[in-house]
């Protein structure tokens, strides 16, 4: 049967596929971190819907609230009128927004993607202040759609695709790793904000005073990089100093994935606008920003869609924001993954294709390099994409799901669900050492 759904797939399904792309699975059910496949195989999943399974899947709450929620004769589909699910999610979420969004924050619920909720900060952003520009960061992913993609860094398979724009002005993301600048991240996320300052003040820029910049705490498609709170709270300082507007985009780093409900709240940093999606919705399909209340410039019928308004995409939403917080789900990712981060620098240190093991909470990204290249002035190494792609097949056949991300697609990304357990923890980094021992010979 497995060969069989595979194949149907391959001759039925567009090549533009990307998440588990050659990934041979066939997934027949799932619960917690555990996927078992058609054929009855078993995997630890460390993809977890690309981040969108903060408690697992099928998780017995999630499960039995929609159940009774289908039962109910509730409105699966409302629109943009409000229901008891909606007026409860929105409460919910309200209440666990960063700074001064909380509890004051206006919704503006999108067409249930990432991308979506994206286009619809780029265009408040533009209606608030009246101007065009934006700034953006090399590596970001923000989605598929044109507007999305434009703000998206030209560089990696998941960057966006050809999409460009004039408006768009790019500078450096402080990326310690492959520093643009040659300097290391902190002292790259001082001149990253120093550029962003030039830029907004300087006349001869040549670049208008922008609407708006949009950046990710913690790059997830780029590869697992994070921004030092030092630039984003000088990035903060000067867009407030300006009128230029900061959107964070939390649709992969928001829901206590990083350790901290947002990951912006770490270098505690407010922003004007909050894009989420992924974990927001529980699984289910739901995205929405969530911004100053002074900003609601909008006309009605300004950033519409269809499908706003998903019952059950509320109910498993509100459920899973609640168990993050109430059973401490954030502090859990915090100590899982420092674990987890742990046994890959003891593996780091038997095996050199092991460039850097970093990541907040669990996200967490390990730079596959070649440990026979020229190392840069910082001691870098340079990417090894073909061991990157043995390395997650090895993984698949010892039962782990995982995926590749970063510019040159040789990140090993791993977005775990935040229940996965002490055990579970342990067995993923023996079964990466095992694909590792198989890919080294
Ligand atoms: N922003 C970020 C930070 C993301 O990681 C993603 C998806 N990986 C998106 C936006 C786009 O979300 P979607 O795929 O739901 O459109």
């Amino acid at each position: 049967l497995r060969a069989t759904l595979l194949d149907r797939q391959a001759r039925r399904e567009s090549s533009a596929r990307t998440y588990a792309r050659n990934l041979p699975v066939a997934p027949a059910k799932a619960a917690g971190a555990v996927v078992t496949g058609v054929d009855g195989r078993t995997y630890l999943d460390c993809l977890s819907g690309a981040g969108t399974l903060a408690l697992g899947h099928n998780h017995p709450e999630v499960v039995a609230a929609l159940q009774s929620t289908l039962g109910s004769g509730a409105l699966l589909h409302s629109l943009d009128m409000i229901t008891p699910q909606k007026d409860t999610f929105s409460t919910e979420l309200l209440g666990r927004l960063p700074g001064e969004l909380r509890d004051d924050a206006r919704l503006h619920f999108c067409s249930p993607a990432g991308t979506d909720a994206v286009e619809a900060a780029l265009k408040l952003a533009r209606q608030a202040t009246g101007r065009r520009g934006v700034v953006a960061f090399t590596g970001a992913y923000h989605g598929m759609t044109l507007g999305a993609a434009s703000v998206s860094g030209p560089e990696g398979m998941r960057a966006g695709g050809p999409a460009d724009s004039q408006a768009v002005t790019r500078l450096p993301y402080p990326y310690g790793y492959r520093c643009p600048f040659g300097v290391g991240a902190e002292q790259a996320g001082v001149l990253s904000a120093r550029l962003l300052e030039s830029l907004i003040t300087d006349p001869s820029s040549g670049v208008d005073k922008p609407a708006a910049v949009i950046l990710e705490v913690v790059q997830g498609e780029g590869g697992v990089v994070e921004g030092p709170d030092a630039w984003l709270r000088e990035v903060r300082r000067i867009t407030a100093a300006h009128g230029v507007l900061l959107i964070v985009d939390e649709v992969q780093t928001g829901v206590g994935r990083t350790g901290h409900f947002w990951a912006c709240e770490r270098a505690g940093v407010t922003p004007d606008v909050l894009v989420t999606s992924k974990a927001v919705g529980g699984g289910l399909p739901l995205a929405l920003i969530a911004y100053r209340s002074d900003l609601d410039t909008w006309q009605p019928g300004a950033h519409t869609g269809t499908f706003r308004g998903n019952t059950l995409a509320m109910v498993a939403g509100e459920i899973t924001l609640r168990t993050v917080a109430e059973q401490q789900l954030t502090e859990r990712a915090e100590k899982l993954g420092e674990r987890l981060r742990q046994g890959l620098r003891e593996l780091a240190a038997d095996h050199p294709v092991f460039g850097e093991v970093r990541g907040r909470g669990l996200m967490i990204g390990v730079e596959l390099v070649d440990p026979d290249g020229a190392p840069d002035r910082l001691g870098s190494l340079p990417p090894h994409p073909a061991l990157a792609k043995a390395l997650r097949a090895a993984c698949l056949d010892h039962g782990l799901i995982l995926e590749l991300g970063g510019r040159d697609d040789t990140v090993l990304r791993l977005l775990p669900p935040l229940i996965l357990s002490d055990i579970e923890a342990d067995s993923v980094l023996a079964r990466i050492a095992d694909a590792l021992r198989d890919t080294e010979h």
